[in-house]
């Protein structure tokens, strides 16, 4: 099975937080967090759809109005999801310019704040200045942005502000086993798809199925198909090293193919850590370790370990792989 995201920061690990994820299927790209994305190209911008924001700090956000003013003719609107602030930081944003000239352009915003369990949400359309429009506010219960292969989830961490974690989760696949089908001597058809949603909607066995004139239980039927996992990538960024983050990460990340996590500090350091209100690398690799990811990749280094002799990577490294 080919893979549907192909993901990638855009900076190196101790530049601006940022990762930009296509998804292969679709001309269109997700991104977390919005640090300096001078090494996005303009089509690159123009396929975002949906920007994560884990907390509204210089580095994570600045990126913003380069993509905003990308996005300016673009005719399909843009989702931006974050921490309770989100909406009022993009208003100020907003409010920082001159807007009399963009009636005419299309670009629609519309800005998700995750505020406990309610998800608060704004819209900033050019066509009336990008005025702010509260819309009606939303239950919140972990899941972000639901869409028709994948789910982004979010959970609050601490970060002395509130922090959101992210996994980007595809849905899992369901292949029909040729030989199987052979074997039933059933043929091809629509039923198949019907198969297929009742694996989804997690059906009751004794569903019942009409094949060439035959019925058949959804028990009989369930084993022609065949589940895979789909892809699942999580992103954390400065968090706190404390029990109640490690927790909530750990269950965040759980199996993930690819950790992206923060390594801002070495261990020698977590004094500082603890003040800073950052992980340090060697917890990064046990978190990831403990959370049965597949790979880790660090970054966002403090530039300070720019010519250390041991790296946050190295650190990060050697405690995720051992015991393997
Ligand atoms: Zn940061
Ligand atoms: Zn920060």
């Amino acid at each position: 099975m080919k893979p549907t995201f192909h993901h990638k920061p855009v900076n190196g690990p101790f530049e601006d937080p940022c990762l930009y994820v296509r998804l292969l299927r679709e001309k269109r790209a997700l991104m977390f967090d919005a640090g300096t994305i001078g090494r996005l190209s303009l089509g690159d911008i123009l396929k975002i759809t949906d920007i994560f924001i884990t907390h509204t700090h210089i580095d994570h956000f600045i990126g913003f109005d380069t993509i905003l003013r990308g996005l300016l003719r673009r005719p399909q609107h843009l989702n931006v999801f974050g921490p309770t602030n989100i909406i009022e930081c993009i208003e100020g944003k907003l409010k920082g310019y001159t807007w009399n000239l963009i009636e005419e352009y299309p670009l629609r915003l519309e800005v998700f704040s995750i505020d406990g369990d309610v998800m608060r949400h704004s819209s900033f359309y050019a066509e009336r200045r990008f005025e702010r429009l509260d819309r009606e506010d939303k239950p919140f219960s972990g899941i972000v942005l639901q869409d028709a292969s994948f789910k982004v989830k979010a959970v609050s961490l601490r970060h002395d502000i509130q922090c959101l974690g992210f996994s980007l989760e595809e849905d899992f696949h369901i292949n029909i086993d040729k030989a199987a089908l052979l074997d039933m001597g059933l043929p091809v058809g629509p039923w198949l798809s019907e198969l297929k949603r009742a694996i989804r909607e997690n059906a009751p066995e004794d569903k019942e199925f009409v094949v060439s004139g035959k019925t058949y239980t959804f028990k009989e039927l369930r084993g022609i198909a065949k589940i895979t996992k789909g892809q699942k990538i999580s992103y954390v960024m400065d968090v706190a090293p404390d029990d109640e983050n490690i927790k909530k990460i750990l269950e965040l990340i759980q199996d993930s193919d690819t950790f992206y996590c923060e390594a801002y500090f070495l261990d020698a350091d977590r004094e500082r850590a603890v003040e800073r209100n950052h992980l340090t690398a060697k917890l990064v690799g046990k978190i990831a370790r403990e959370g049965g990811v597949k790979n880790l990749v660090p970054m966002h280094f403090s530039p300070k370990y720019r010519n250390s002799p041991v790296s946050p990577e190295e650190e990060a490294m050697e405690e995720f792989l051992k015991g393997i």
